[in-house]
């Protein structure tokens, strides 16, 4: 049972949710920033909370359900938005905009307001097939497209829920190709639960055959390259995968070893990992509990600071202020708790069910998926008063 620290803090804490997205306040007029800034652009969100259940995502689970503002109320907002900042990129946002329902309207409506000012779309997070292509057809259609096929494996892709075959991320890959993009990025995560090296030589053979598509669909004279980013699989709470640890840190940079000789060896691959210590660490603060607060506190002290660029990144603080706290962060990073196990963050109330996520993590080892549930009827995540359910 937890223990409350605070007198008058309440035992449970439950999730607030904004359930009229359309008439919420939304940022149409704020200060632009006059220097070069990492994200230049104005942001439309799109709807909030995504149905498509990737079990390792914690977004998808704690911002359910999901919440869809009109075209009209977007078109709005987007007209605001351009007209007092003077941005010339608006970025369509959303945990997965692909599967906004009113795509195509909005798109045509947004050419249709700014065809003609020079304002440009972008749609980031895009599902791995070929309608999310086509969709990135019409707002770019030279440079790169980006697909996040997460496990190489179709074993794999089904234990963390992200349903789509090889042959879509194929299919939408061919057609980059003969569309004359040049580049292509894909996303994989390693260390995912169950994962095996034949996990990863599958991964390999799928890149492989994306390579190779240049040759067949004869655009070989243009440069052509893929970029394979790997991250490392990290336990968040609130989600399925809650009960499963991450793998060792000399394990995630063996596996990322073994992807980085594979990749050597094909031609026009560019490979790319995230340090394996940051991993780590964020797998400890992701499942950890309140005695890290003095560990946060320790290592700001050391000097840690603006730790996400990997030049101001020192593991060696980090280390010495778990040590100091008298913290092994392993024990956080590498735990299997057991299912019945109270666990430190069951006080936040996200409205979903433990017994949901527990069934969802067993159906995850059986390699057992769970369908959409705006597509095909609620799946019977717990939340209370989904207005999705009503309706499904
Ligand atoms: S209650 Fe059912 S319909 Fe609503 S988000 Fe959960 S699974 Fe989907």
């Amino acid at each position: 049972r937890m223990t409350v620290l605070e007198k008058g803090a309440p035992e449970r804490i439950e999730r607030r949710t904004v359930s009229d997205l359309e008439h919420a306040f939304y940022p149409h007029s704020f200060v632009v920033p006059y220097t070069d800034v990492v994200h230049d652009r104005a942001v439309l969100e799109l709807f909030r909370g995504c149905s498509q259940g990737c079990r390792f995502c914690q977004a998808g689970y704690i911002y359910r359900p999901v919440r869809e503002r009109t075209v009209s109320r977007l078109k709005e907002l987007a007209r605001s938005i351009i007209d007092s900042t003077g941005f010339e990129e608006l970025s369509l946002s959303s945990l997965s905009s692909s599967d906004y329902t009113g795509i195509v309207e909005l798109l045509n409506e947004l050419e249709q307001e700014f065809g003609d000012k020079y304002v440009k779309m972008s749609l980031p997070s895009l599902r791995a097939d070929v309608s999310a292509l086509q969709l990135a057809d019409r707002v770019s259609q030279s440079g790169g497209v980006t697909f996040a096929p997460e496990a190489g494996s179709q074993r794999l892709r089904n234990v963390i829920n992200k349903r789509i075959t090889e042959e879509e991320i194929l299919e939408a890959a061919a057609q980059a190709v003969a569309s004359g993009r040049r580049h292509i990025k894909l996303y994989f995560m390693i260390g995912l639960p169950t994962e095996t090296d034949q996990d990863l030589e599958e991964l390999v053979f799928l890149v492989q055959k994306i390579v190779d598509l240049r040759r067949t669909a004869g655009n070989r004279k243009h440069a052509f390259k893929v970029t394979v980013s790997a991250s490392t699989f990290v336990p968040k709470a609130h989600t399925p995968f809650q009960w499963e640890p991450q793998i060792a840190l000399a394990e995630i940079k063996r596996r990322q070893d073994f992807l980085r000789q594979q990749f050597r060896k094909i031609k026009r691959v560019d490979f790319t990992w995230h340090e394996a210590e940051m991993s780590f660490l964020e797998a400890v603060f992701a499942r950890g509990d309140r005695r890290l607060a003095a560990v946060l506190e320790r290592a700001y002290a050391l000097g840690c600071k603006l730790d996400a660029w990997s030049d101001s990144f020192n593991f060696t603080l980090w280390e010495k202020a778990f040590a100091a706290e008298g913290i092994e962060p392993e024990k956080y990073a590498h735990y299997r708790p057991g299912l019945k196990e109270r666990l430190p963050w069951e006080h936040i109330d996200t409205g979903l069910s433990g017994e949901f996520l527990r069934h969802e993590y067993q159906k995850a080892l059986q390699g057992e998926i769970t369908h959409d549930c705006r597509e095909r009827g609620c799946v019977g995540c717990g939340l209370p008063d989904c207005p999705i359910r009503q309706v499904t």
